[in-house]
């Protein structure tokens, strides 16, 4: 199967936000002014030292995300994004500790809260199309394409333009590879991206540290408990709320029902 992803070039970015909207349109999301990944945006351009940074979820190779998802509400497809299922998801929030890139954020305001990340567009890879911050993108700064494609033209820009880059196609090894990559003419690290990362996929390093600790079986089951109870108190109260406002609405006593 053909894995696809999206190269970034940090060196052509010229910070417009095209690709912010688009995916706010994506998802029925506010716009908004704040340069940060939210519950409301899956992708933000920051500025760092000068350099317009696009963040997004990184679609690891072998994600750490899915890895330690209880419920397995995080899954790799097999084109390369790395897609979440709501339906599924307690809301333990697991995901969110164990991100090594610090993507998935939660809608800590709603009574019904969810975990918020990119998708890559998987329903439009599926049928054939871009990522829609790929389409708008005016400046050629986030290019979509399999991943063996996007390596040999990062390498290529690199070879050209010794001068525009520095050595170094960020995502390739990091956590074992990622489905995002980035160059830069910068450190990475200047430019706000995760430094030190090992080369290894991170899972592997998680469920070694959990096995060794005694109590996390016992503690780790008895808080997602809580969570789950919490969780779907929180659906049921939601439900009520709506099944008592239908009720409001039907009642021959409501004023709205009187007012012509
Ligand atoms: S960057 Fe984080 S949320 Fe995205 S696939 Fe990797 S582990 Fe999962
Ligand atoms: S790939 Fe799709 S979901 Fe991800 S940042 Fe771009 S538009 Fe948003
Ligand atoms: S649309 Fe392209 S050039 Fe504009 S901010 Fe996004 S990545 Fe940068």
């Amino acid at each position: 199967m053909t894995r696809y992803g999206m190269l970034i070039d940090t060196t052509t970015c010229v910070g417009c936000y095209e690709c912010e909207n688009a995916c706010a349109i994506k998802w029925g999301n506010p716009t908004s002014d704040v340069p940060k990944l939210s519950a409301s945006r899956n992708t933000a351009v920051a500025t760092v030292n000068d350099v317009n940074v696009p963040h997004l979820c990184m679609h690891c190779a072998d994600p750490t995300c899915a890895s330690v998802c209880p419920v397995g509400a995080f899954s790799k497809t097999p084109e390369g994004p790395v897609v979440y299922n709501a339906d599924k998801c307690i809301g333990c929030r697991y995901c969110m500790q164990a991100c090594p890139f610090d993507i998935p954020k939660y809608e800590w305001s709603s009574t019904n809260p969810k975990v918020a990340k990119c998708n890559l567009c998987s329903e439009r890879i599926t049928r054939g199309q871009k990522p829609a911050c790929v389409e708008v993108c005016p400046a050629e700064a986030r290019i979509f394409g399999t991943i063996d494609d996007l390596i040999l033209l990062a390498q290529k820009k690199i070879q050209d333009n010794p001068v525009q880059y520095i050595n170094h196609i960020y995502g390739v090894k990091e956590a074992g590879g990622t489905s995002v990559l980035f160059l830069s003419g910068r450190s990475f690290e200047e430019i706000g991206l995760k430094a030190g990362l090992p080369d290894h996929p991170l899972p592997t390093l998680t469920w070694q540290v959990l096995s060794h600790i005694p109590n996390y079986v016992f503690w780790g089951s008895t808080m997602l408990a809580g969570i789950w109870w919490i969780t779907n108190r929180r659906k049921e109260v939601a439900a009520y709320e709506r099944a008592l406002r239908k009720l409001d609405r039907r009642s021959p006593n409501n004023g709205s029902q009187h007012s012509n």
